[in-house]
């Protein structure tokens, strides 16, 4: 008896004693986040994988914590990208180009994806809604060995299987009943979302044509949501938006040249626009590297304008905007480029920040949890240098240290 008994004050002893180790105190020249609010002088206080407390100045710093001085950063919270394809892989062989690889299997896509990961963690970006994997599969790998802990990335959202309106070989719906099956079936391999692909349009092809019906999405909407997962809907024209919008999507991925009604119909039913406008200046930059066909820089341009000017209305009219950079192949890494995207699409800095992080937050139903330097939050904390409230650049170039979940997965202070 008295032997069990001092086995239970010892490891009582034992588990103060690791909490008490485990409190992190940050030291940070000031917190700003998407609210325009800032706080001076901010300790932050992380135990294990989240945040206790935020306050000011050295008193906020509690007995025995292990203080990390940085001091000549602002914290901001760790940046949500909506929409990434991390899982699309190019090593950058000589002589080939993305669209002309080696063919690989799922386990090798895996393990190249790691460059993927480690990029997109040095924007800042510590959770991503990964919207269709290189190979099937491949996206709940990558998610299930980050949670584990035996791969370094995002914590990401992935829905393993897109869905297109038939014909296609993987994926190909035709009617809400096939619909209905499909969204099951993904569900059930384990997607987080549905992604739908409710028009043409993509890469090199810059239309916009409406493909799934209002009656298919609806049938997706109505098996995913009472399942508790969310539906995110690519469409690159007005009229796949408008249909989304009607059947009451999560999300509208790239559309431009949405119309007023839909616009309103978005804002009313909170559903959440992601332009993806910078990708398309990524494949600009790279369409001769990429062997894209001649002149398609002009298409992309022309397309970009559209882009801005249709985020600037729904900015306008109060449509909640995601930041959501479509970063495919070795774009991971330009991921928060699309931050300067939204200012010129008319928001402010601060609303760019709450774009990729409030907002998207909302957007995964996780705004309890990610997305603001708050307690309870994961400590996902990011150490940029400059002050991000009067200078988007500053959060797209000036990312020194990264911390997800009270791991610090970034570290470029310099000691
Ligand atoms: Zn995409």
């Amino acid at each position: 008896m008295r032997k069990a008994l001092g086995r239970v004050i010892l490891l009582a002893a034992i588990t103060a004693c690791s909490a008490a180790e485990a409190a992190t105190a940050l030291r940070f020249n000031k917190l700003a986040d998407g609210s325009g609010k800032s706080i001076s002088d901010a300790v932050i206080v992380v135990d294990g994988d989240k945040i206790v407390s935020v306050g000011s100045g050295a008193s906020a710093i509690p007995a025995g914590a292990t203080v990390i001085d940085l001091r000549r950063y602002t914290a901001i919270p760790g940046l949500i990208d909506a929409h990434t394809h991390i899982s699309w892989v190019w090593d950058e062989t000589p002589g080939t180009t993305p669209y002309r690889q080696a063919t690989r299997t799922v386990g090798e896509n895996v393990f190249l994806a790691q460059k993927n990961l480690r990029r997109t963690l040095e924007t800042g970006v510590t959770t991503a809604r990964d919207l269709n994997a290189q190979q099937e599969g491949a996206d709940v790998a990558l998610r299930e060995l980050i949670n584990r802990g035996a791969m370094v990335g995002p914590r990401l959202f992935v829905p393993t299987r897109a869905i297109f309106a038939s014909p296609r070989p993987v994926g190909g719906v035709s009617g809400p009943y096939e619909m209905a099956r499909m969204v099951r079936e993904v569900i059930a391999l384990g997607a987080d979302w549905i992604k739908l692909f409710a028009s043409t349009g993509g890469t090199q092809n810059l239309t916009g044509d409406a493909t799934l019906t209002v009656e298919e999405i609806k049938a997706a909407i109505e098996i995913a949501h009472p399942l508790g997962k969310k539906v995110a809907v690519h469409s690159y024209g007005p009229e796949g938006a408008k249909r989304a919008a009607l059947a009451g999507a999560d999300t509208i991925e790239h559309a431009v040249d949405i119309d007023d009604e839909t616009l309103a119909m978005m804002k009313a039913k909170g559903i959440t626009y992601i332009p993806t406008i910078d990708h398309n200046r990524f494949y600009t930059d790279n369409a001769t590297q990429f062997e894209f066909r001649q002149g398609i820089g002009a298409e992309y341009n022309a397309f970009i304008a559209k882009n801005i000017e249709t985020t600037r209305r729904a900015v306008k009219v109060g449509v909640k905007v995601g930041m959501g950079s479509d970063a495919v192949y070795t774009m991971a890494g330009e991921n928060t480029r699309e931050l300067g995207a939204l200012v010129k699409a008319g928001m402010t800095p601060a609303q760019a920040l709450a774009s990729a992080t409030t907002i998207n937050a909302a957007m995964l139903g996780k705004e309890k949890s990610l997305g603001s330097i708050a307690p309870g939050y994961f400590a996902d904390i990011v150490a940029v240098e400059g002050d991000p409230l009067t200078d988007v650049n500053v959060v797209i170039n000036n990312v020194r240290w990264v911390m997800k979940g009270g791991a610090v997965v970034v570290d470029k202070t310099g000691g």
